[in-house]
């Protein structure tokens, strides 16, 4: 039914997280109706993409330069590794402001139900990094592939004058202790805080 340029830029849309196929015909169709010069931002934001963006040889993240500013910033504490599942949680703890470590993006978690360690996760490269560190974060979400992760890295990190630690889980700011499932409701209790 449609031409072919058209089902293909559908089909590019569909393989982005989170686009199914009717959000992608609208966005295809938007770029058709907004003409030459949208298409043209887009075009040229990719090319700017593939051109400027690599993967940080020390801690994974993407950035326009290798090592990235985090990983090459002396005010930073180098020897504070926060692990993280993907580059957004770095931009999320960065808003935040309160850390003043270095990262490992591990891009991915593992998955119990799958018997392999996805390809792509940089696991190894935080075992080599790990004899520098003095101190271990583990931001990964609350989830059972998390905490698989949590218990694979720590087991294999575990060593003398190394901190490992993980992030507190609770309810959220401006969340109600009613509505909490019983698992937050369980970790919020032992993270407890002093008043
Ligand atoms: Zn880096």
């Amino acid at each position: 039914m449609l031409a072919q340029p058209i089902q293909k830029l559908i089909e590019a849309f569909t393989r982005l997280p989170g686009v199914g196929p009717k959000t992608a015909q609208r966005f295809t169709i938007h770029l058709l109706k907004s003409g030459r010069g949208e298409v043209v931002r887009l075009e040229r934001a990719l090319e700017d993409l593939l051109q400027n963006i690599r993967s940080c040889e020390i801690c994974h993240n993407f950035s326009d330069m290798s090592p990235c500013e985090i990983c090459s910033d002396s005010r930073r504490d180098q020897t504070m590794i926060c692990v993280v599942a993907e580059p957004q949680d770095v931009i999320a703890i960065e808003k935040s402001g309160t850390y003043k470590g270095v990262y490992h993006v591990l891009r991915g978690v593992i998955d119990p139900l799958i018997d392999a360690m996805p390809q792509q996760m940089k696991l190894a490269e935080l075992m080599e990094r790990a004899p520098g560190a003095t101190e271990i974060i583990f931001a990964l979400d609350p989830t059972i592939e998390g905490e698989v992760t949590v218990q694979y890295l720590s087991k294999r990190l575990a060593r003398e004058g190394l901190a490992i630690s993980r992030l507190a889980t609770g309810i959220p700011s401006g969340g109600s202790v009613e509505y909490a499932d019983e698992i937050t409701l369980g970790s919020a209790f032992k993270a407890r805080q002093k008043v």
